[in-house]
């Protein structure tokens, strides 16, 4: 069975380990399974145009699972109105291109539930490396919004509980830009569960075939 690994930053060549790398449009490797997107905290104005169409142009790549990581970030310098701007851009792209959107978002939640239900995609959208309380969890699923936990879930113990809580269907896993094994993720989260390795790996292709295939 195998480990899948929703949102990297680095390629595994374990057998069992199927991952989607993150890129950005300044990225040369796509020969891996990939999603892009334009980060918040990489946003350029003058680059943007050109931005867009090379990810216009990588969407439509085989390789190419979902576009992301894109979003809303309160702590990053660049203008909250241009992030939400160019996130809008992006979900257009997502549902034009039919591809799941991997969402980074830092102390604007509202805002991305605000849009969820402004917009109302057809694609999932899934808010990857999920660190917050039950409260915004349950906001965030109850608005259909899937939640990527990754390498916080082993020492956090918040986190933890609201892990717990959350319906299987509605998480992914991931190990982002940590030095963590996805195995290591994999195996934590099923000990919080009290559930078997298998099950939930079970648990988690089921989660990724309907999103993603
Ligand atoms: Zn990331």
């Amino acid at each position: 069975m195998v480990f899948i690994d929703v949102h990297t930053h680095a390629f595994s060549e374990r057998k069992k380990v199927f991952s989607i790398v993150n890129t950005y449009p300044d990225s040369k490797d796509f020969s891996k399974p990939f999603s892009i997107g334009i980060h918040p905290w990489f946003i350029k104005k003058e680059q943007l145009g050109n931005q867009l169409s090379i990810l216009e142009d990588k969407l439509q790549s085989k390789n190419c699972f979902a576009l992301g990581e894109c979003g809303l970030d309160k702590l990053t310098d660049v203008n909250f109105e241009l992030q939400k701007e160019v996130l809008i851009k992006q979900i257009q792209l997502s549902e034009k291109y039919q591809k799941p959107l991997i969402i980074h978002c830092v102390k604007a939640h509202q805002e991305i539930i605000a849009l969820k239900k402004e917009m109302k995609p057809k694609q999932v959208w899934i808010l990857h490396g999920f660190n917050k309380s039950i409260q915004l969890a349950e906001s965030c699923v109850k608005n259909g919004i899937l939640l990527s936990f990754g390498a916080a879930i082993i020492a956090n113990k918040k986190l933890q509980e609201t892990f717990l809580e959350l319906p299987l269907a509605s998480i992914l896993l991931e190990t982002d830009d940590n030095e963590v094994a996805i195995e290591e993720v994999y195996k934590k989260a099923a000990s919080i569960r009290k559930i078997n390795i298998d099950e939930l790996q079970q648990e988690i292709k089921q989660n990724f075939n309907t999103i993603f295939i």
